[in-house]
């Protein structure tokens, strides 16, 4: 298995020596005991981060002071990386961020952790250490806080956020009582977090495989409407496009999909929602693709919707139409309109299968054959002709382009 791994092996018999130890922790035991995939190793250490640099300096073996300050040294070992952290205690929080002291109790770096499925240890020998009841917890898929849950909560808003997360990945049943009626009581405190924590954790909940119980259950206890207030005015069977299950589509959504569900497919809707999330430039462009999507214009006549496919090929539109398709057939019951939409959905997505690319037939050979020398220019002109072929359908024939090329240079 992983954990006979032979770098992290070496890795843990480097902070093993002497009086020190090293134990994973976190993501990684807690996956392999449900036998899931582990991404990143964490592991916890006594050792000082100093003495960490030390020994692996001493050894040979790449150390990479990611996080030195908050106690972590990055190892790599035949190209692995292992986050290598000294063990600590909160001394003081605020809800935001922690101020902690390095220190050699286990016990204290377990209970300073957020769940307690998060809080399970593995010794080199493979040993599970557990000193907060997790593995019972994690057989039962429950989630829940290590220690007093408002307590928790009040150290670092995140939880929030991070309970339903991790319910939508682990969970099972309804989430733990206390849990979610602490997390519902905080729920104001999410707007007191940075646009960048909460869409990061946000973000991995929504990659989940099916994330519709935990949103749900965000939306019962009023927060979902403190991250997402678009969500607000949904009525009960409003929500399919954001909760939409991988089952359903025979393809998995990915975050920013179910995301842009969640406004109408409005260029500035979406431009807003992506702005008070903080997304990246990458994102942001995706939603902007997305409000262009015929997936929900389902109204777009043949033409309009080719040119969509010039633009943004069919692997993405064809995603998108699923995605709308799932929408409107959650809703088509009984309701005509919806009906007949799902049946012009389902024509462009006939339409998308069938699809071939035409080829603009101009280039830039062209462009200096008529004059033009090379630079940003021959770029800009190119564009404005391709938009004229689109604008035509791909009518146009190359003789007329290659004539209004010329009209362009001179213009
Ligand atoms: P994955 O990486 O699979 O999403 P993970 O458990 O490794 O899951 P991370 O967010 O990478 O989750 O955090 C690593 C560990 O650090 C967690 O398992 C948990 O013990 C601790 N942790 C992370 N964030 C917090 C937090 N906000 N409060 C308390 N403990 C936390
Ligand atoms: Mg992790």
């Amino acid at each position: 298995t992983w954990f006979q791994d032979e770098a992290l092996q070496r890795v843990l018999a480097l902070l093993n020596a002497d009086s020190g130890e090293g134990r994973v922790v976190g993501g990684a035991v807690r996956n392999s005991l449900l036998g899931l995939p582990v991404a990143d190793i964490d592991i916890a250490t006594t050792l000082l981060p100093e003495t960490v640099v030390e020994r692996a300096v001493a050894a040979g073996v790449k150390a990479v002071p990611t996080g030195i300050a908050h106690g972590t040294v990055t190892l790599v070992v035949d190209g692995k990386p292992f986050e290598i952290t000294t063990l600590r205690r909160d001394v003081e929080t605020d809800g935001r961020r922690a101020l902690v002291a390095f220190s050699d109790d286990w016990q204290a770096d377990a209970e300073r952790r957020d769940l307690t499925i998060n809080a399970l240890y593995a010794s080199a020998n493979g040993e599970v250490v557990d000193l907060v009841g997790g593995l019972a917890d994690l057989e039962r898929r429950n989630i829940r806080f290590i220690g007093d849950a408002a307590t928790r909560i009040a150290e670092d808003h995140l939880r929030i956020l991070r309970f339903f997360r991790f319910f939508a990945y682990y969970g099972s049943g309804r989430p733990d009582a206390d849990g979610l009626r602490a997390c519902a009581a905080a729920r104001s405190k999410i707007a007191t977090l940075s646009a960048e924590r909460v869409w990061s954790e946000m973000k991995k909940l929504l990659a989940a495989k099916d994330p519709g119980r935990a949103l749900l259950w965000m939306r019962q206890v009023g927060i979902l409407t403190e991250v997402l207030p678009e969500t607000e005015k949904w009525g009960i069977d409003a929500i399919p496009g954001l909760v939409v299950t991988e089952q359903a589509l025979g393809w998995a959504p990915d975050p920013l999909q179910r995301l842009a569900a969640v406004v109408p497919p409005d260029a500035a809707r979406l431009a807003k929602l992506g702005e008070r999330l903080r997304l990246s430039k990458v994102e942001a462009s995706y939603l902007q693709d997305w409000a262009n999507a015929p997936g929900i214009k389902d109204d777009a006549s043949e033409a309009a919707f080719d040119r969509l496919l010039y633009r943004y090929g069919p692997i993405g539109i064809g995603a998108q139409l699923k995605l709308a398709l799932a929408v409107a057939r959650g809703k088509a019951e009984g309701d005509f309109e919806e009906m007949a939409r799902t049946a012009r959905l389902s024509k462009l997505l006939e339409r998308t299968t069938r699809w071939k690319k035409p080829v603009f037939p101009v280039n830039g050979a062209d462009a200096l054959a008529a004059g033009l020398s090379a630079g940003p220019r021959v770029g800009d002109i190119l564009g404005k002709l391709e938009q004229q072929w689109l604008d035509s359908n791909f009518a146009l024939t190359r003789a007329t382009l290659l004539a209004r090329l010329k009209e362009l240079i001179e213009s």
